[in-house]
């Protein structure tokens, strides 16, 4: 673990609004032109069976106008969607759990806002902002991990982003057990559908006697040695395990850094989950595995990160996969 703490401003420069849309969240916040994050705002994100994707785009709007009304001097805008996004053409190519497919969210932000406008899958700009300001700070070769509901990487190779179009990192979707549940993608035995937080969740549910609400109340059985939440958090490990293990043999970065919500177990999820890569990576190389540092503000801080990178002529460490 490192010992550092994050930075908490990116220096002075034009003033930005960030959003960070998620599955049930929106959060909104004005990096000002000292490089500060300030007051994050969190909404229901919107929903829309006919226009998931202009129902995006008509909050983001909102919360542009409610920004300018308040006299932000805002020079850039910078969004993050969830699904398979194409940074360079601006596209939220899909998204099973928001509904749409190829959408073209940047042209129509800054068509709408009138600004220059950036688009961005959130594991991107959450790995974009732990790079520069937390726990990936100064590594060259590093994959950034989100365990929440889902679970996806982001690659940075030699200090640059690589996305492969938007394809890359679906560590989720590895399948390490054949045999295993099905998932959400259409196959069975992904990593995800093992050792996300939902399946923790879902898995003790199917064969527990207590009610659970959340990852967190799985652990709580398991510190009470309830059997089905032994197995399915032993489950969890091991499928974690073996998906890193499949990224590291790939890619051997220095470093993985593990952020989402399954993160904040702390010590009961980084001991173990050390000690299972460790184990497959044996005579190979092992990567260190690193605690997220910036929470749940990482996507925030990553679209405003891009947003800026707009403005800047100079040019930027991130990868196009051109
Ligand atoms: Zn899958």
């Amino acid at each position: 673990m490192t010992a550092h703490a994050p930075a908490t401003t990116l220096g002075p420069g034009p003033a930005v609004l960030a959003i960070d849309v998620g599955g049930t969240q929106v959060k909104a916040a004005l990096l000002d032109e000292d490089g500060r994050l300030q007051g994050v705002t969190r909404h229901s994100t919107p929903r829309s069976g006919v226009d998931p994707g202009g129902a995006v785009i008509d909050a983001a709007v909102e919360l542009l106008d409610a920004a300018r009304r308040a006299g932000a001097p805002i020079a850039a805008l910078g969004m993050t969607v969830p699904g398979i996004v194409d940074e360079t053409r601006g596209v939220g190519v899909r998204s099973t759990n928001l509904g749409w497919q190829e959408y073209p969210f940047g042209e129509l932000l800054a068509e709408r806002s009138g600004l220059p406008s950036v688009v961005v899958h959130d594991v991107r700009a959450a790995a974009e902002a732990e790079a520069r300001l937390g726990a990936a700070r100064g590594i060259d070769d590093v994959a950034v991990v989100t365990i929440g509901t889902g679970i996806a990487a982001a690659l940075r190779i030699g200090g640059r982003a690589y996305t492969g179009r938007g394809y890359a990192g679906e560590l989720g979707h590895i399948v390490v057990d054949p045999s295993g549940p099905p998932c959400a993608c259409g196959r069975v035995g992904c990593v995800e559908a093992i050792g996300s937080a939902a399946a923790l969740v879902r898995r003790y549910r199917e064969r527990g006697d207590h009610p659970v609400n959340d990852a967190a109340d799985v652990l709580r059985r398991r510190q009470l040695h309830d059997p089905v939440a032994v197995a399915v958090w032993d489950s969890a490990l091991a499928a974690l395990g073996a998906g890193l293990a499949v990224l590291t043999s790939i890619m051997a970065p220095q470093a993985i850094v593990v952020g989402g919500g399954l993160s904040e177990a702390g010590a009961v999820l980084f001991d173990p989950l050390r000690a299972e890569l460790d184990a497959r990576c044996a005579g190979l190389w092992v990567p260190r595995l690193l605690r997220a540092e910036l929470g749940q503000d990482a996507g925030t801080w990553g679209a405003a990160i891009l947003a800026r990178a707009t403005l800047t002529p100079a040019p930027t460490k991130r990868n196009t996969d051109a």
